[in-house]
């Protein structure tokens, strides 16, 4: 990182809730503010209020003048090429041209990105990778998303969409996943596939322990994937064999990672954060299964430091990460 210090501007979308932050390249966050309406609500309505507090913010910090960019991180599907973001089942907007809306109302660079590339962006900026330039971030919460940084750079491909780790297929006869496709390491360790799972084999299981738990109060719809977690450790027979399964396939994404890129580091987000060593050991006994030793003791495979601090610098990382691209940032 230089010593030069640079003020980005960050917008961080989701369906339920939209955050504008300012933060510097050293990761402190100056102002943030959240909007009070989500992507849920139409994009004309929205895009007005981003562009108020972003302008808002600025002029109360009195940074008005000194912010080099602004990145926006938004959960998939993206048009990288065209800036947009693309109909997703948790937003009402569809195709909206929202990196040269604000491009032109802020009178600034804007960079966009997706919240798993937003998400190994904020590790090499701000958290465990800085310094580093190898390293994988994978994150398992409703689904499983991945980045990629190699040799120092975001591997984005072609069209944009590189590094979509939640979709590598592990077994083509395994269970179905969101995209279609079938045995993708989303649809083993998403959370949504395996809440699923988990209502499935229990549907007429009323009597079972899992259903008796507290949490899950004998309703099917509490079946989640923390259940499977909060069972494992009970010793639930059921819970111990589907949390071997997920920790096992995630060894199995690791390891593929880790025999194509080769890579120092590895960063293990969201469900992995929330279960720490319950979820990495057996991930790292299973491991020799997938990758040599050479690649093993070569990377290290640990769990987010930024925890939920990493949302509200996604979008902050994503503008970082622009102005290195063009070279106004050096690394
Ligand atoms: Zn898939």
């Amino acid at each position: 990182m230089s010593d030069e210090l640079m003020n980005v501007l960050g917008i961080d979308i989701g369906g339920t809730k939209i955050a504008v932050c300012l933060a510097d390249s050293q990761g402190h966050v100056l102002a943030s503010q959240r909007l009070a309406s989500g992507a849920t609500a139409p994009y004309e309505q929205v895009l007005p209020q981003i562009i108020g507090q972003a302008r808002q913010l600025m002029v109360e910090t009195g940074l008005a003048n000194s912010i080099a960019a602004c990145g926006i991180c938004a959960p998939g599907p993206l048009d990288m090429v065209g800036g947009r973001i693309m109909k997703s089942p948790n937003m009402a907007w569809d195709a909206v041209p929202i990196r040269d809306d604000l491009a032109k109302a802020l009178e600034l660079p804007v960079y966009m990105d997706n919240d798993a590339n937003a998400g190994v962006l904020a590790e090499l900026f701000f958290g465990c990778a800085k310094g580093k330039k190898d390293v994988i971030y994978l994150t398992m919460s409703t689904g499983v998303g991945g980045g990629i940084i190699a040799n120092g750079r975001l591997v984005t491909g072609v069209s944009g969409i590189g590094g979509e780790l939640g979709h590598l297929v592990l077994d083509v006869n395994g269970p179905i996943c969101g995209c279609g496709q079938l045995g993708c390491l989303e649809a083993y360790c998403g959370g949504r596939n395996v809440a699923l799972r988990l209502q499935d084999a229990l549907r007429y299981r009323q009597d079972h322990a899992l259903m008796r738990l507290p949490e899950v109060d004998g309703k099917l719809e509490n079946l989640n994937f923390q259940t499977v977690r909060e069972g494992a450790k009970l010793g639930i027979p059921l819970a111990v064999a589907m949390w071997d399964e997920i920790c096992m396939r995630l060894a199995q994404g690791i390891g593929l990672c880790m025999v194509t890129f080769n890579p120092e580091m590895i960063i293990l987000g969201t469900a992995a954060y929330y279960a720490g060593d319950f979820m990495l050991q057996p991930v790292l006994a299973h491991l020799p299964k997938f990758a040599w030793k050479e690649f093993r003791s070569a990377c290290e495979v640990c769990i987010t430091v930024l925890g939920p601090k990493v949302g509200e610098l996604a979008g902050a990382s994503v503008a970082l990460n622009g102005l290195a691209e063009s070279g106004k940032l050096q690394l």
